[in-house]
């Protein structure tokens, strides 16, 4: 049984796993690498995932959901064709189709999985994360954090080389910068600086503006439909400007048409605010490294955002070089997670490597001020602290005759506890005394895996409290769980097949409305082409026919102009070196 790794991102997941002494990118029966992090639900109410659900989402938005890791460790639910679903069931769907192409692929059992997670996830992120693995029927001892993975990717490539680098791994919804430094077979992580809502949907929304502001607009007035397609239409430019010069958006508003440029130069422009906030990223995490950007050796992309060539010319201006194009900055975090799983299988050629990782943020909790009355943030851990860390303090009661002492905990740098994230609280009976006469001492435990448990001990009554920080929410009792699990497992999934035939289907019948003339009948004898194949009943017919299909139909989708697929799936058909018409 093997172990695998997953990257869950914001827009795409990626699985991997170590073999053959190396590490190898899992891919689906057509040669995706990418399965989108996508769920719908189609009008026969079979649940579809990855690109058909994405092709189900363009005509029909609302029986379709995407972007739900933004959501994971929070109360929000889904809506789907009359269907709940929180933002771990989501994510959980999506881990079970990855369990089922890598068994397909690997040909064996998965029962177990490490994922990666932005360094910047909380606990209940993190406890949410591991929920959905184990919905979808995976053991998830492990997570990591998705800059760490990406280190280790990189650590691979420079070999024993010494470098300092930087990594800004750059997703659909968070920014995470890391300082690693890699010497002999260590790679150590040694500051790490983020931003948990700054990601490829804020640069889409800073487009859009863009676009309102040139047009005479005014956004806030839009509907949510609207703005939705705004948004849409801005991502797809953002997108084609990676690979050509500029972009025009085209908007339709009651029956006019809108359009702008869109170039590297003006996105900038656009997104000056985020850009600010990413260079004070990059230097808080340099500083607490205690380095210049001068003793970075090498700066690493990672994150589909990481694409953007305004990213680039970005880091490029603050780092005063040029900087290299080095692997597939979307691909570095499966890589890392699939090395990873090499060396808690404690493979021999891994057996060497060292991975130490930090606590993203400081965690502290809330005591009273003593001579301003105003609380304030006690630190417990600093951020940057080594993992796994523990660390202890006594602290006295505040007033006289104080029965109960209560621990408020909190995540982040500031002061003011109420400008910091509160993760929980406990509380703890203690004898009646004269204040500062009796007291507790809490200790805070702060594992590999990023999760935080906090106990409190008083001395005199020996009593004790001991909490992991997590909202009751994810803490589920095993009946709930079962119920839940069950639940998943009762939906109706199409297999991959089917699956298959339906996104085909899908992406033609897609492209057949948004063309005319001999574009258009040309799609219609692929359809009718690959029907033929499909009843014909026979495998080989109709996954040679599926293959030739979507060839010609991504051929007309590029000509289009349209980048609904990512570059670089279904890469092994244009490998194959089959005639792209
Ligand atoms: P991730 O969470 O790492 O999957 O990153 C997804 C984000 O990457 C989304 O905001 C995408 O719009 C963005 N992205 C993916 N491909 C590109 C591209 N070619 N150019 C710009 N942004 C991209």
């Amino acid at each position: 049984m093997a172990v695998i790794g997953i990257d869950l991102g914001t827009t795409n997941s990626l699985a991997a796993v170590w073999k053959d002494e190396k590490v190898c990118l899992i891919s689906d029966a057509l040669g995706n690498f990418i399965v989108p992090s996508v769920v719908a639900v189609d009008m026969d109410e079979n649940i579809l995932v990855g690109y058909a659900a994405r092709e189900e989402g363009i005509l029909h938005p609302e029986r379709c959901a995407s972007n739900f890791k933004r959501f994971m460790g929070t109360t929000k639910i889904y809506r789907l064709a009359g269907r709940e679903f929180t933002p771990e069931e989501l994510s959980a769907i999506v881990l079970k189709k990855i369990k089922e192409i890598a068994e397909a692929f690997l040909n064996e059992e998965i029962t177990e999985v490490i994922i990666s997670v932005p360094a910047y996830f909380n606990n209940d992120q993190r406890y949410a994360t591991k929920l959905a693995a184990e919905l979808a029927g995976l053991y998830c001892e492990r997570m990591i954090n998705e800059p760490s993975a990406a280190a280790l990717a990189a650590r691979c490539e420079c070999r024993k080389e010494e470098q300092s680098m930087l990594v800004f791994d750059f997703g659909g919804g968070t920014l995470d910068v890391s300082i690693v430094d890699c010497f002999e077979n260590i790679v150590e992580i040694t500051a790490i600086a983020g931003e948990n809502h700054l990601g490829g949907a804020d640069i889409d929304e800073a487009v859009a503006l863009a676009f309102c502001v040139e047009n005479e607009i005014d956004f806030s007035a839009l509907t949510e439909k609207e703005k939705a397609e705004l948004l849409l239409e801005a991502k797809r430019c953002k997108e084609a400007i990676t690979f050509q010069e500029e972009a025009e958006m085209i908007f339709f508003l009651s029956g006019q048409q809108y359009s702008m440029i869109l170039t590297t130069e003006k996105l900038l422009t656009a997104s000056q605010a985020l850009f600010r906030k990413m260079k004070q990223t990059v230097s808080r995490a340099l500083k607490d490294a205690g380095l210049r950007s001068e003793d970075i050796t090498k700066v690493l992309l990672a994150g589909g955002s990481s694409r953007m060539p305004a990213v680039k010319l970005f880091l490029e201006r603050l780092f005063e070089r040029e900087l290299t194009n080095e692997g597939r900055p979307d691909f570095f975090i499966a890589e890392g997670i699939g090395i990873y799983t090499g060396i808690k299988e404690r493979k021999e050629e891994l057996q060497d490597i060292l991975m130490t990782d930090v606590c993203p943020f400081s965690l502290g909790i809330r005591t009273a001020g003593a001579s301003d009355e105003h609380d304030k943030m006690y630190m417990m851990i600093e951020r940057n602290n080594i993992l796994p860390c523990r660390v202890s303090e006594y602290f006295t009661t505040a007033r006289d005759f104080q029965e109960i002492i209560r621990i408020e905990v909190y995540q982040g740098e500031s002061y003011d506890p109420d400008k910091n994230l509160k993760i929980g609280e406990l509380e703890l009976e203690v004898p009646k005394a004269k204040k500062g006469k009796e007291g507790v001492q809490v200790t805070f435990t702060y594992n590999i895996n990023g999760l935080l448990e906090v106990s409190v001990v008083n001395n005199s009554t020996k009593k004790q409290v001991k909490v992991e920080m997590v909202s009751g929410y994810h803490q589920l009792s095993k009946e709930q769980f079962a119920a839940r699990k069950e639940q998943l497992e009762a939906m109706q999934y199409l297999s991959g097949e089917e699956e298959e035939h339906k996104t085909i289907l899908a992406l033609a019948e897609r492209l057949f409305e948004e063309t005319v003339g001999r574009t258009r009948q040309s799609i219609g004898i692929l359809i009718e082409y690959y029907n033929c194949a499909w009843n014909s009943k026979s495998p080989i017919r109709i996954r040679q026919a599926g293959r030739e299909v979507l060839q010609n139909l991504l051929a007309i989708e590029m000509q289009l102009k349209q980048f609904v697929f990512e570059p670089g799936m279904f890469e092994e058909q244009f490998e194959d070196g089959e005639d792209e018409k």
